[in-house]
């Protein structure tokens, strides 16, 4: 079970949350013109990484509010929590957080109570 940090109420559990999917996915330019496979791409397709993903949250049974979320998928840390209108945080900012190239630990799969 996760604590969110939600920027409006502060830390909650994660029943009361719901996953938007991925952030930042921009509307293609000149929607009306385009195709239906860039169309469809738009809006079905999405990155699934193992790692570090910038994904939206909602805060669902509680303010109801929007916010963006920087979690490892590999081990369900969240890295960083900040509102819809702040900047995206960079990448090069959580590198310091992944130990092998797929994000996860060193030992273990996203378990935290085995000792390093
Ligand atoms: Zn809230």
């Amino acid at each position: 079970m996760l604590i969110i940090d939600c920027p409006y109420c502060g830390p909650r559990d994660q029943s009361e949350f719901s996953n938007g999917g991925e952030a930042h996915v921009k509307r293609p330019d000149g929607s009306a013109e385009i195709g239906d496979r860039e169309w469809g791409e738009y809006v079905f397709i999405r990155a699934n990484p193992k790692g570090i993903f910038y994904e939206r949250w909602v805060h669902s049974h509680g303010c109801r509010k929007w916010f963006n979320c920087v979690r490892d998928t590999s081990t369900d840390e969240i890295l960083k929590i900040y509102k819809i209108d702040e900047e995206r945080p960079k990448l090069d900012s959580f590198k310091n957080n992944v130990k092998t190239p797929s994000g996860e630990p060193n030992l273990g799969s996203g378990n935290f109570t085995v000792k390093k």
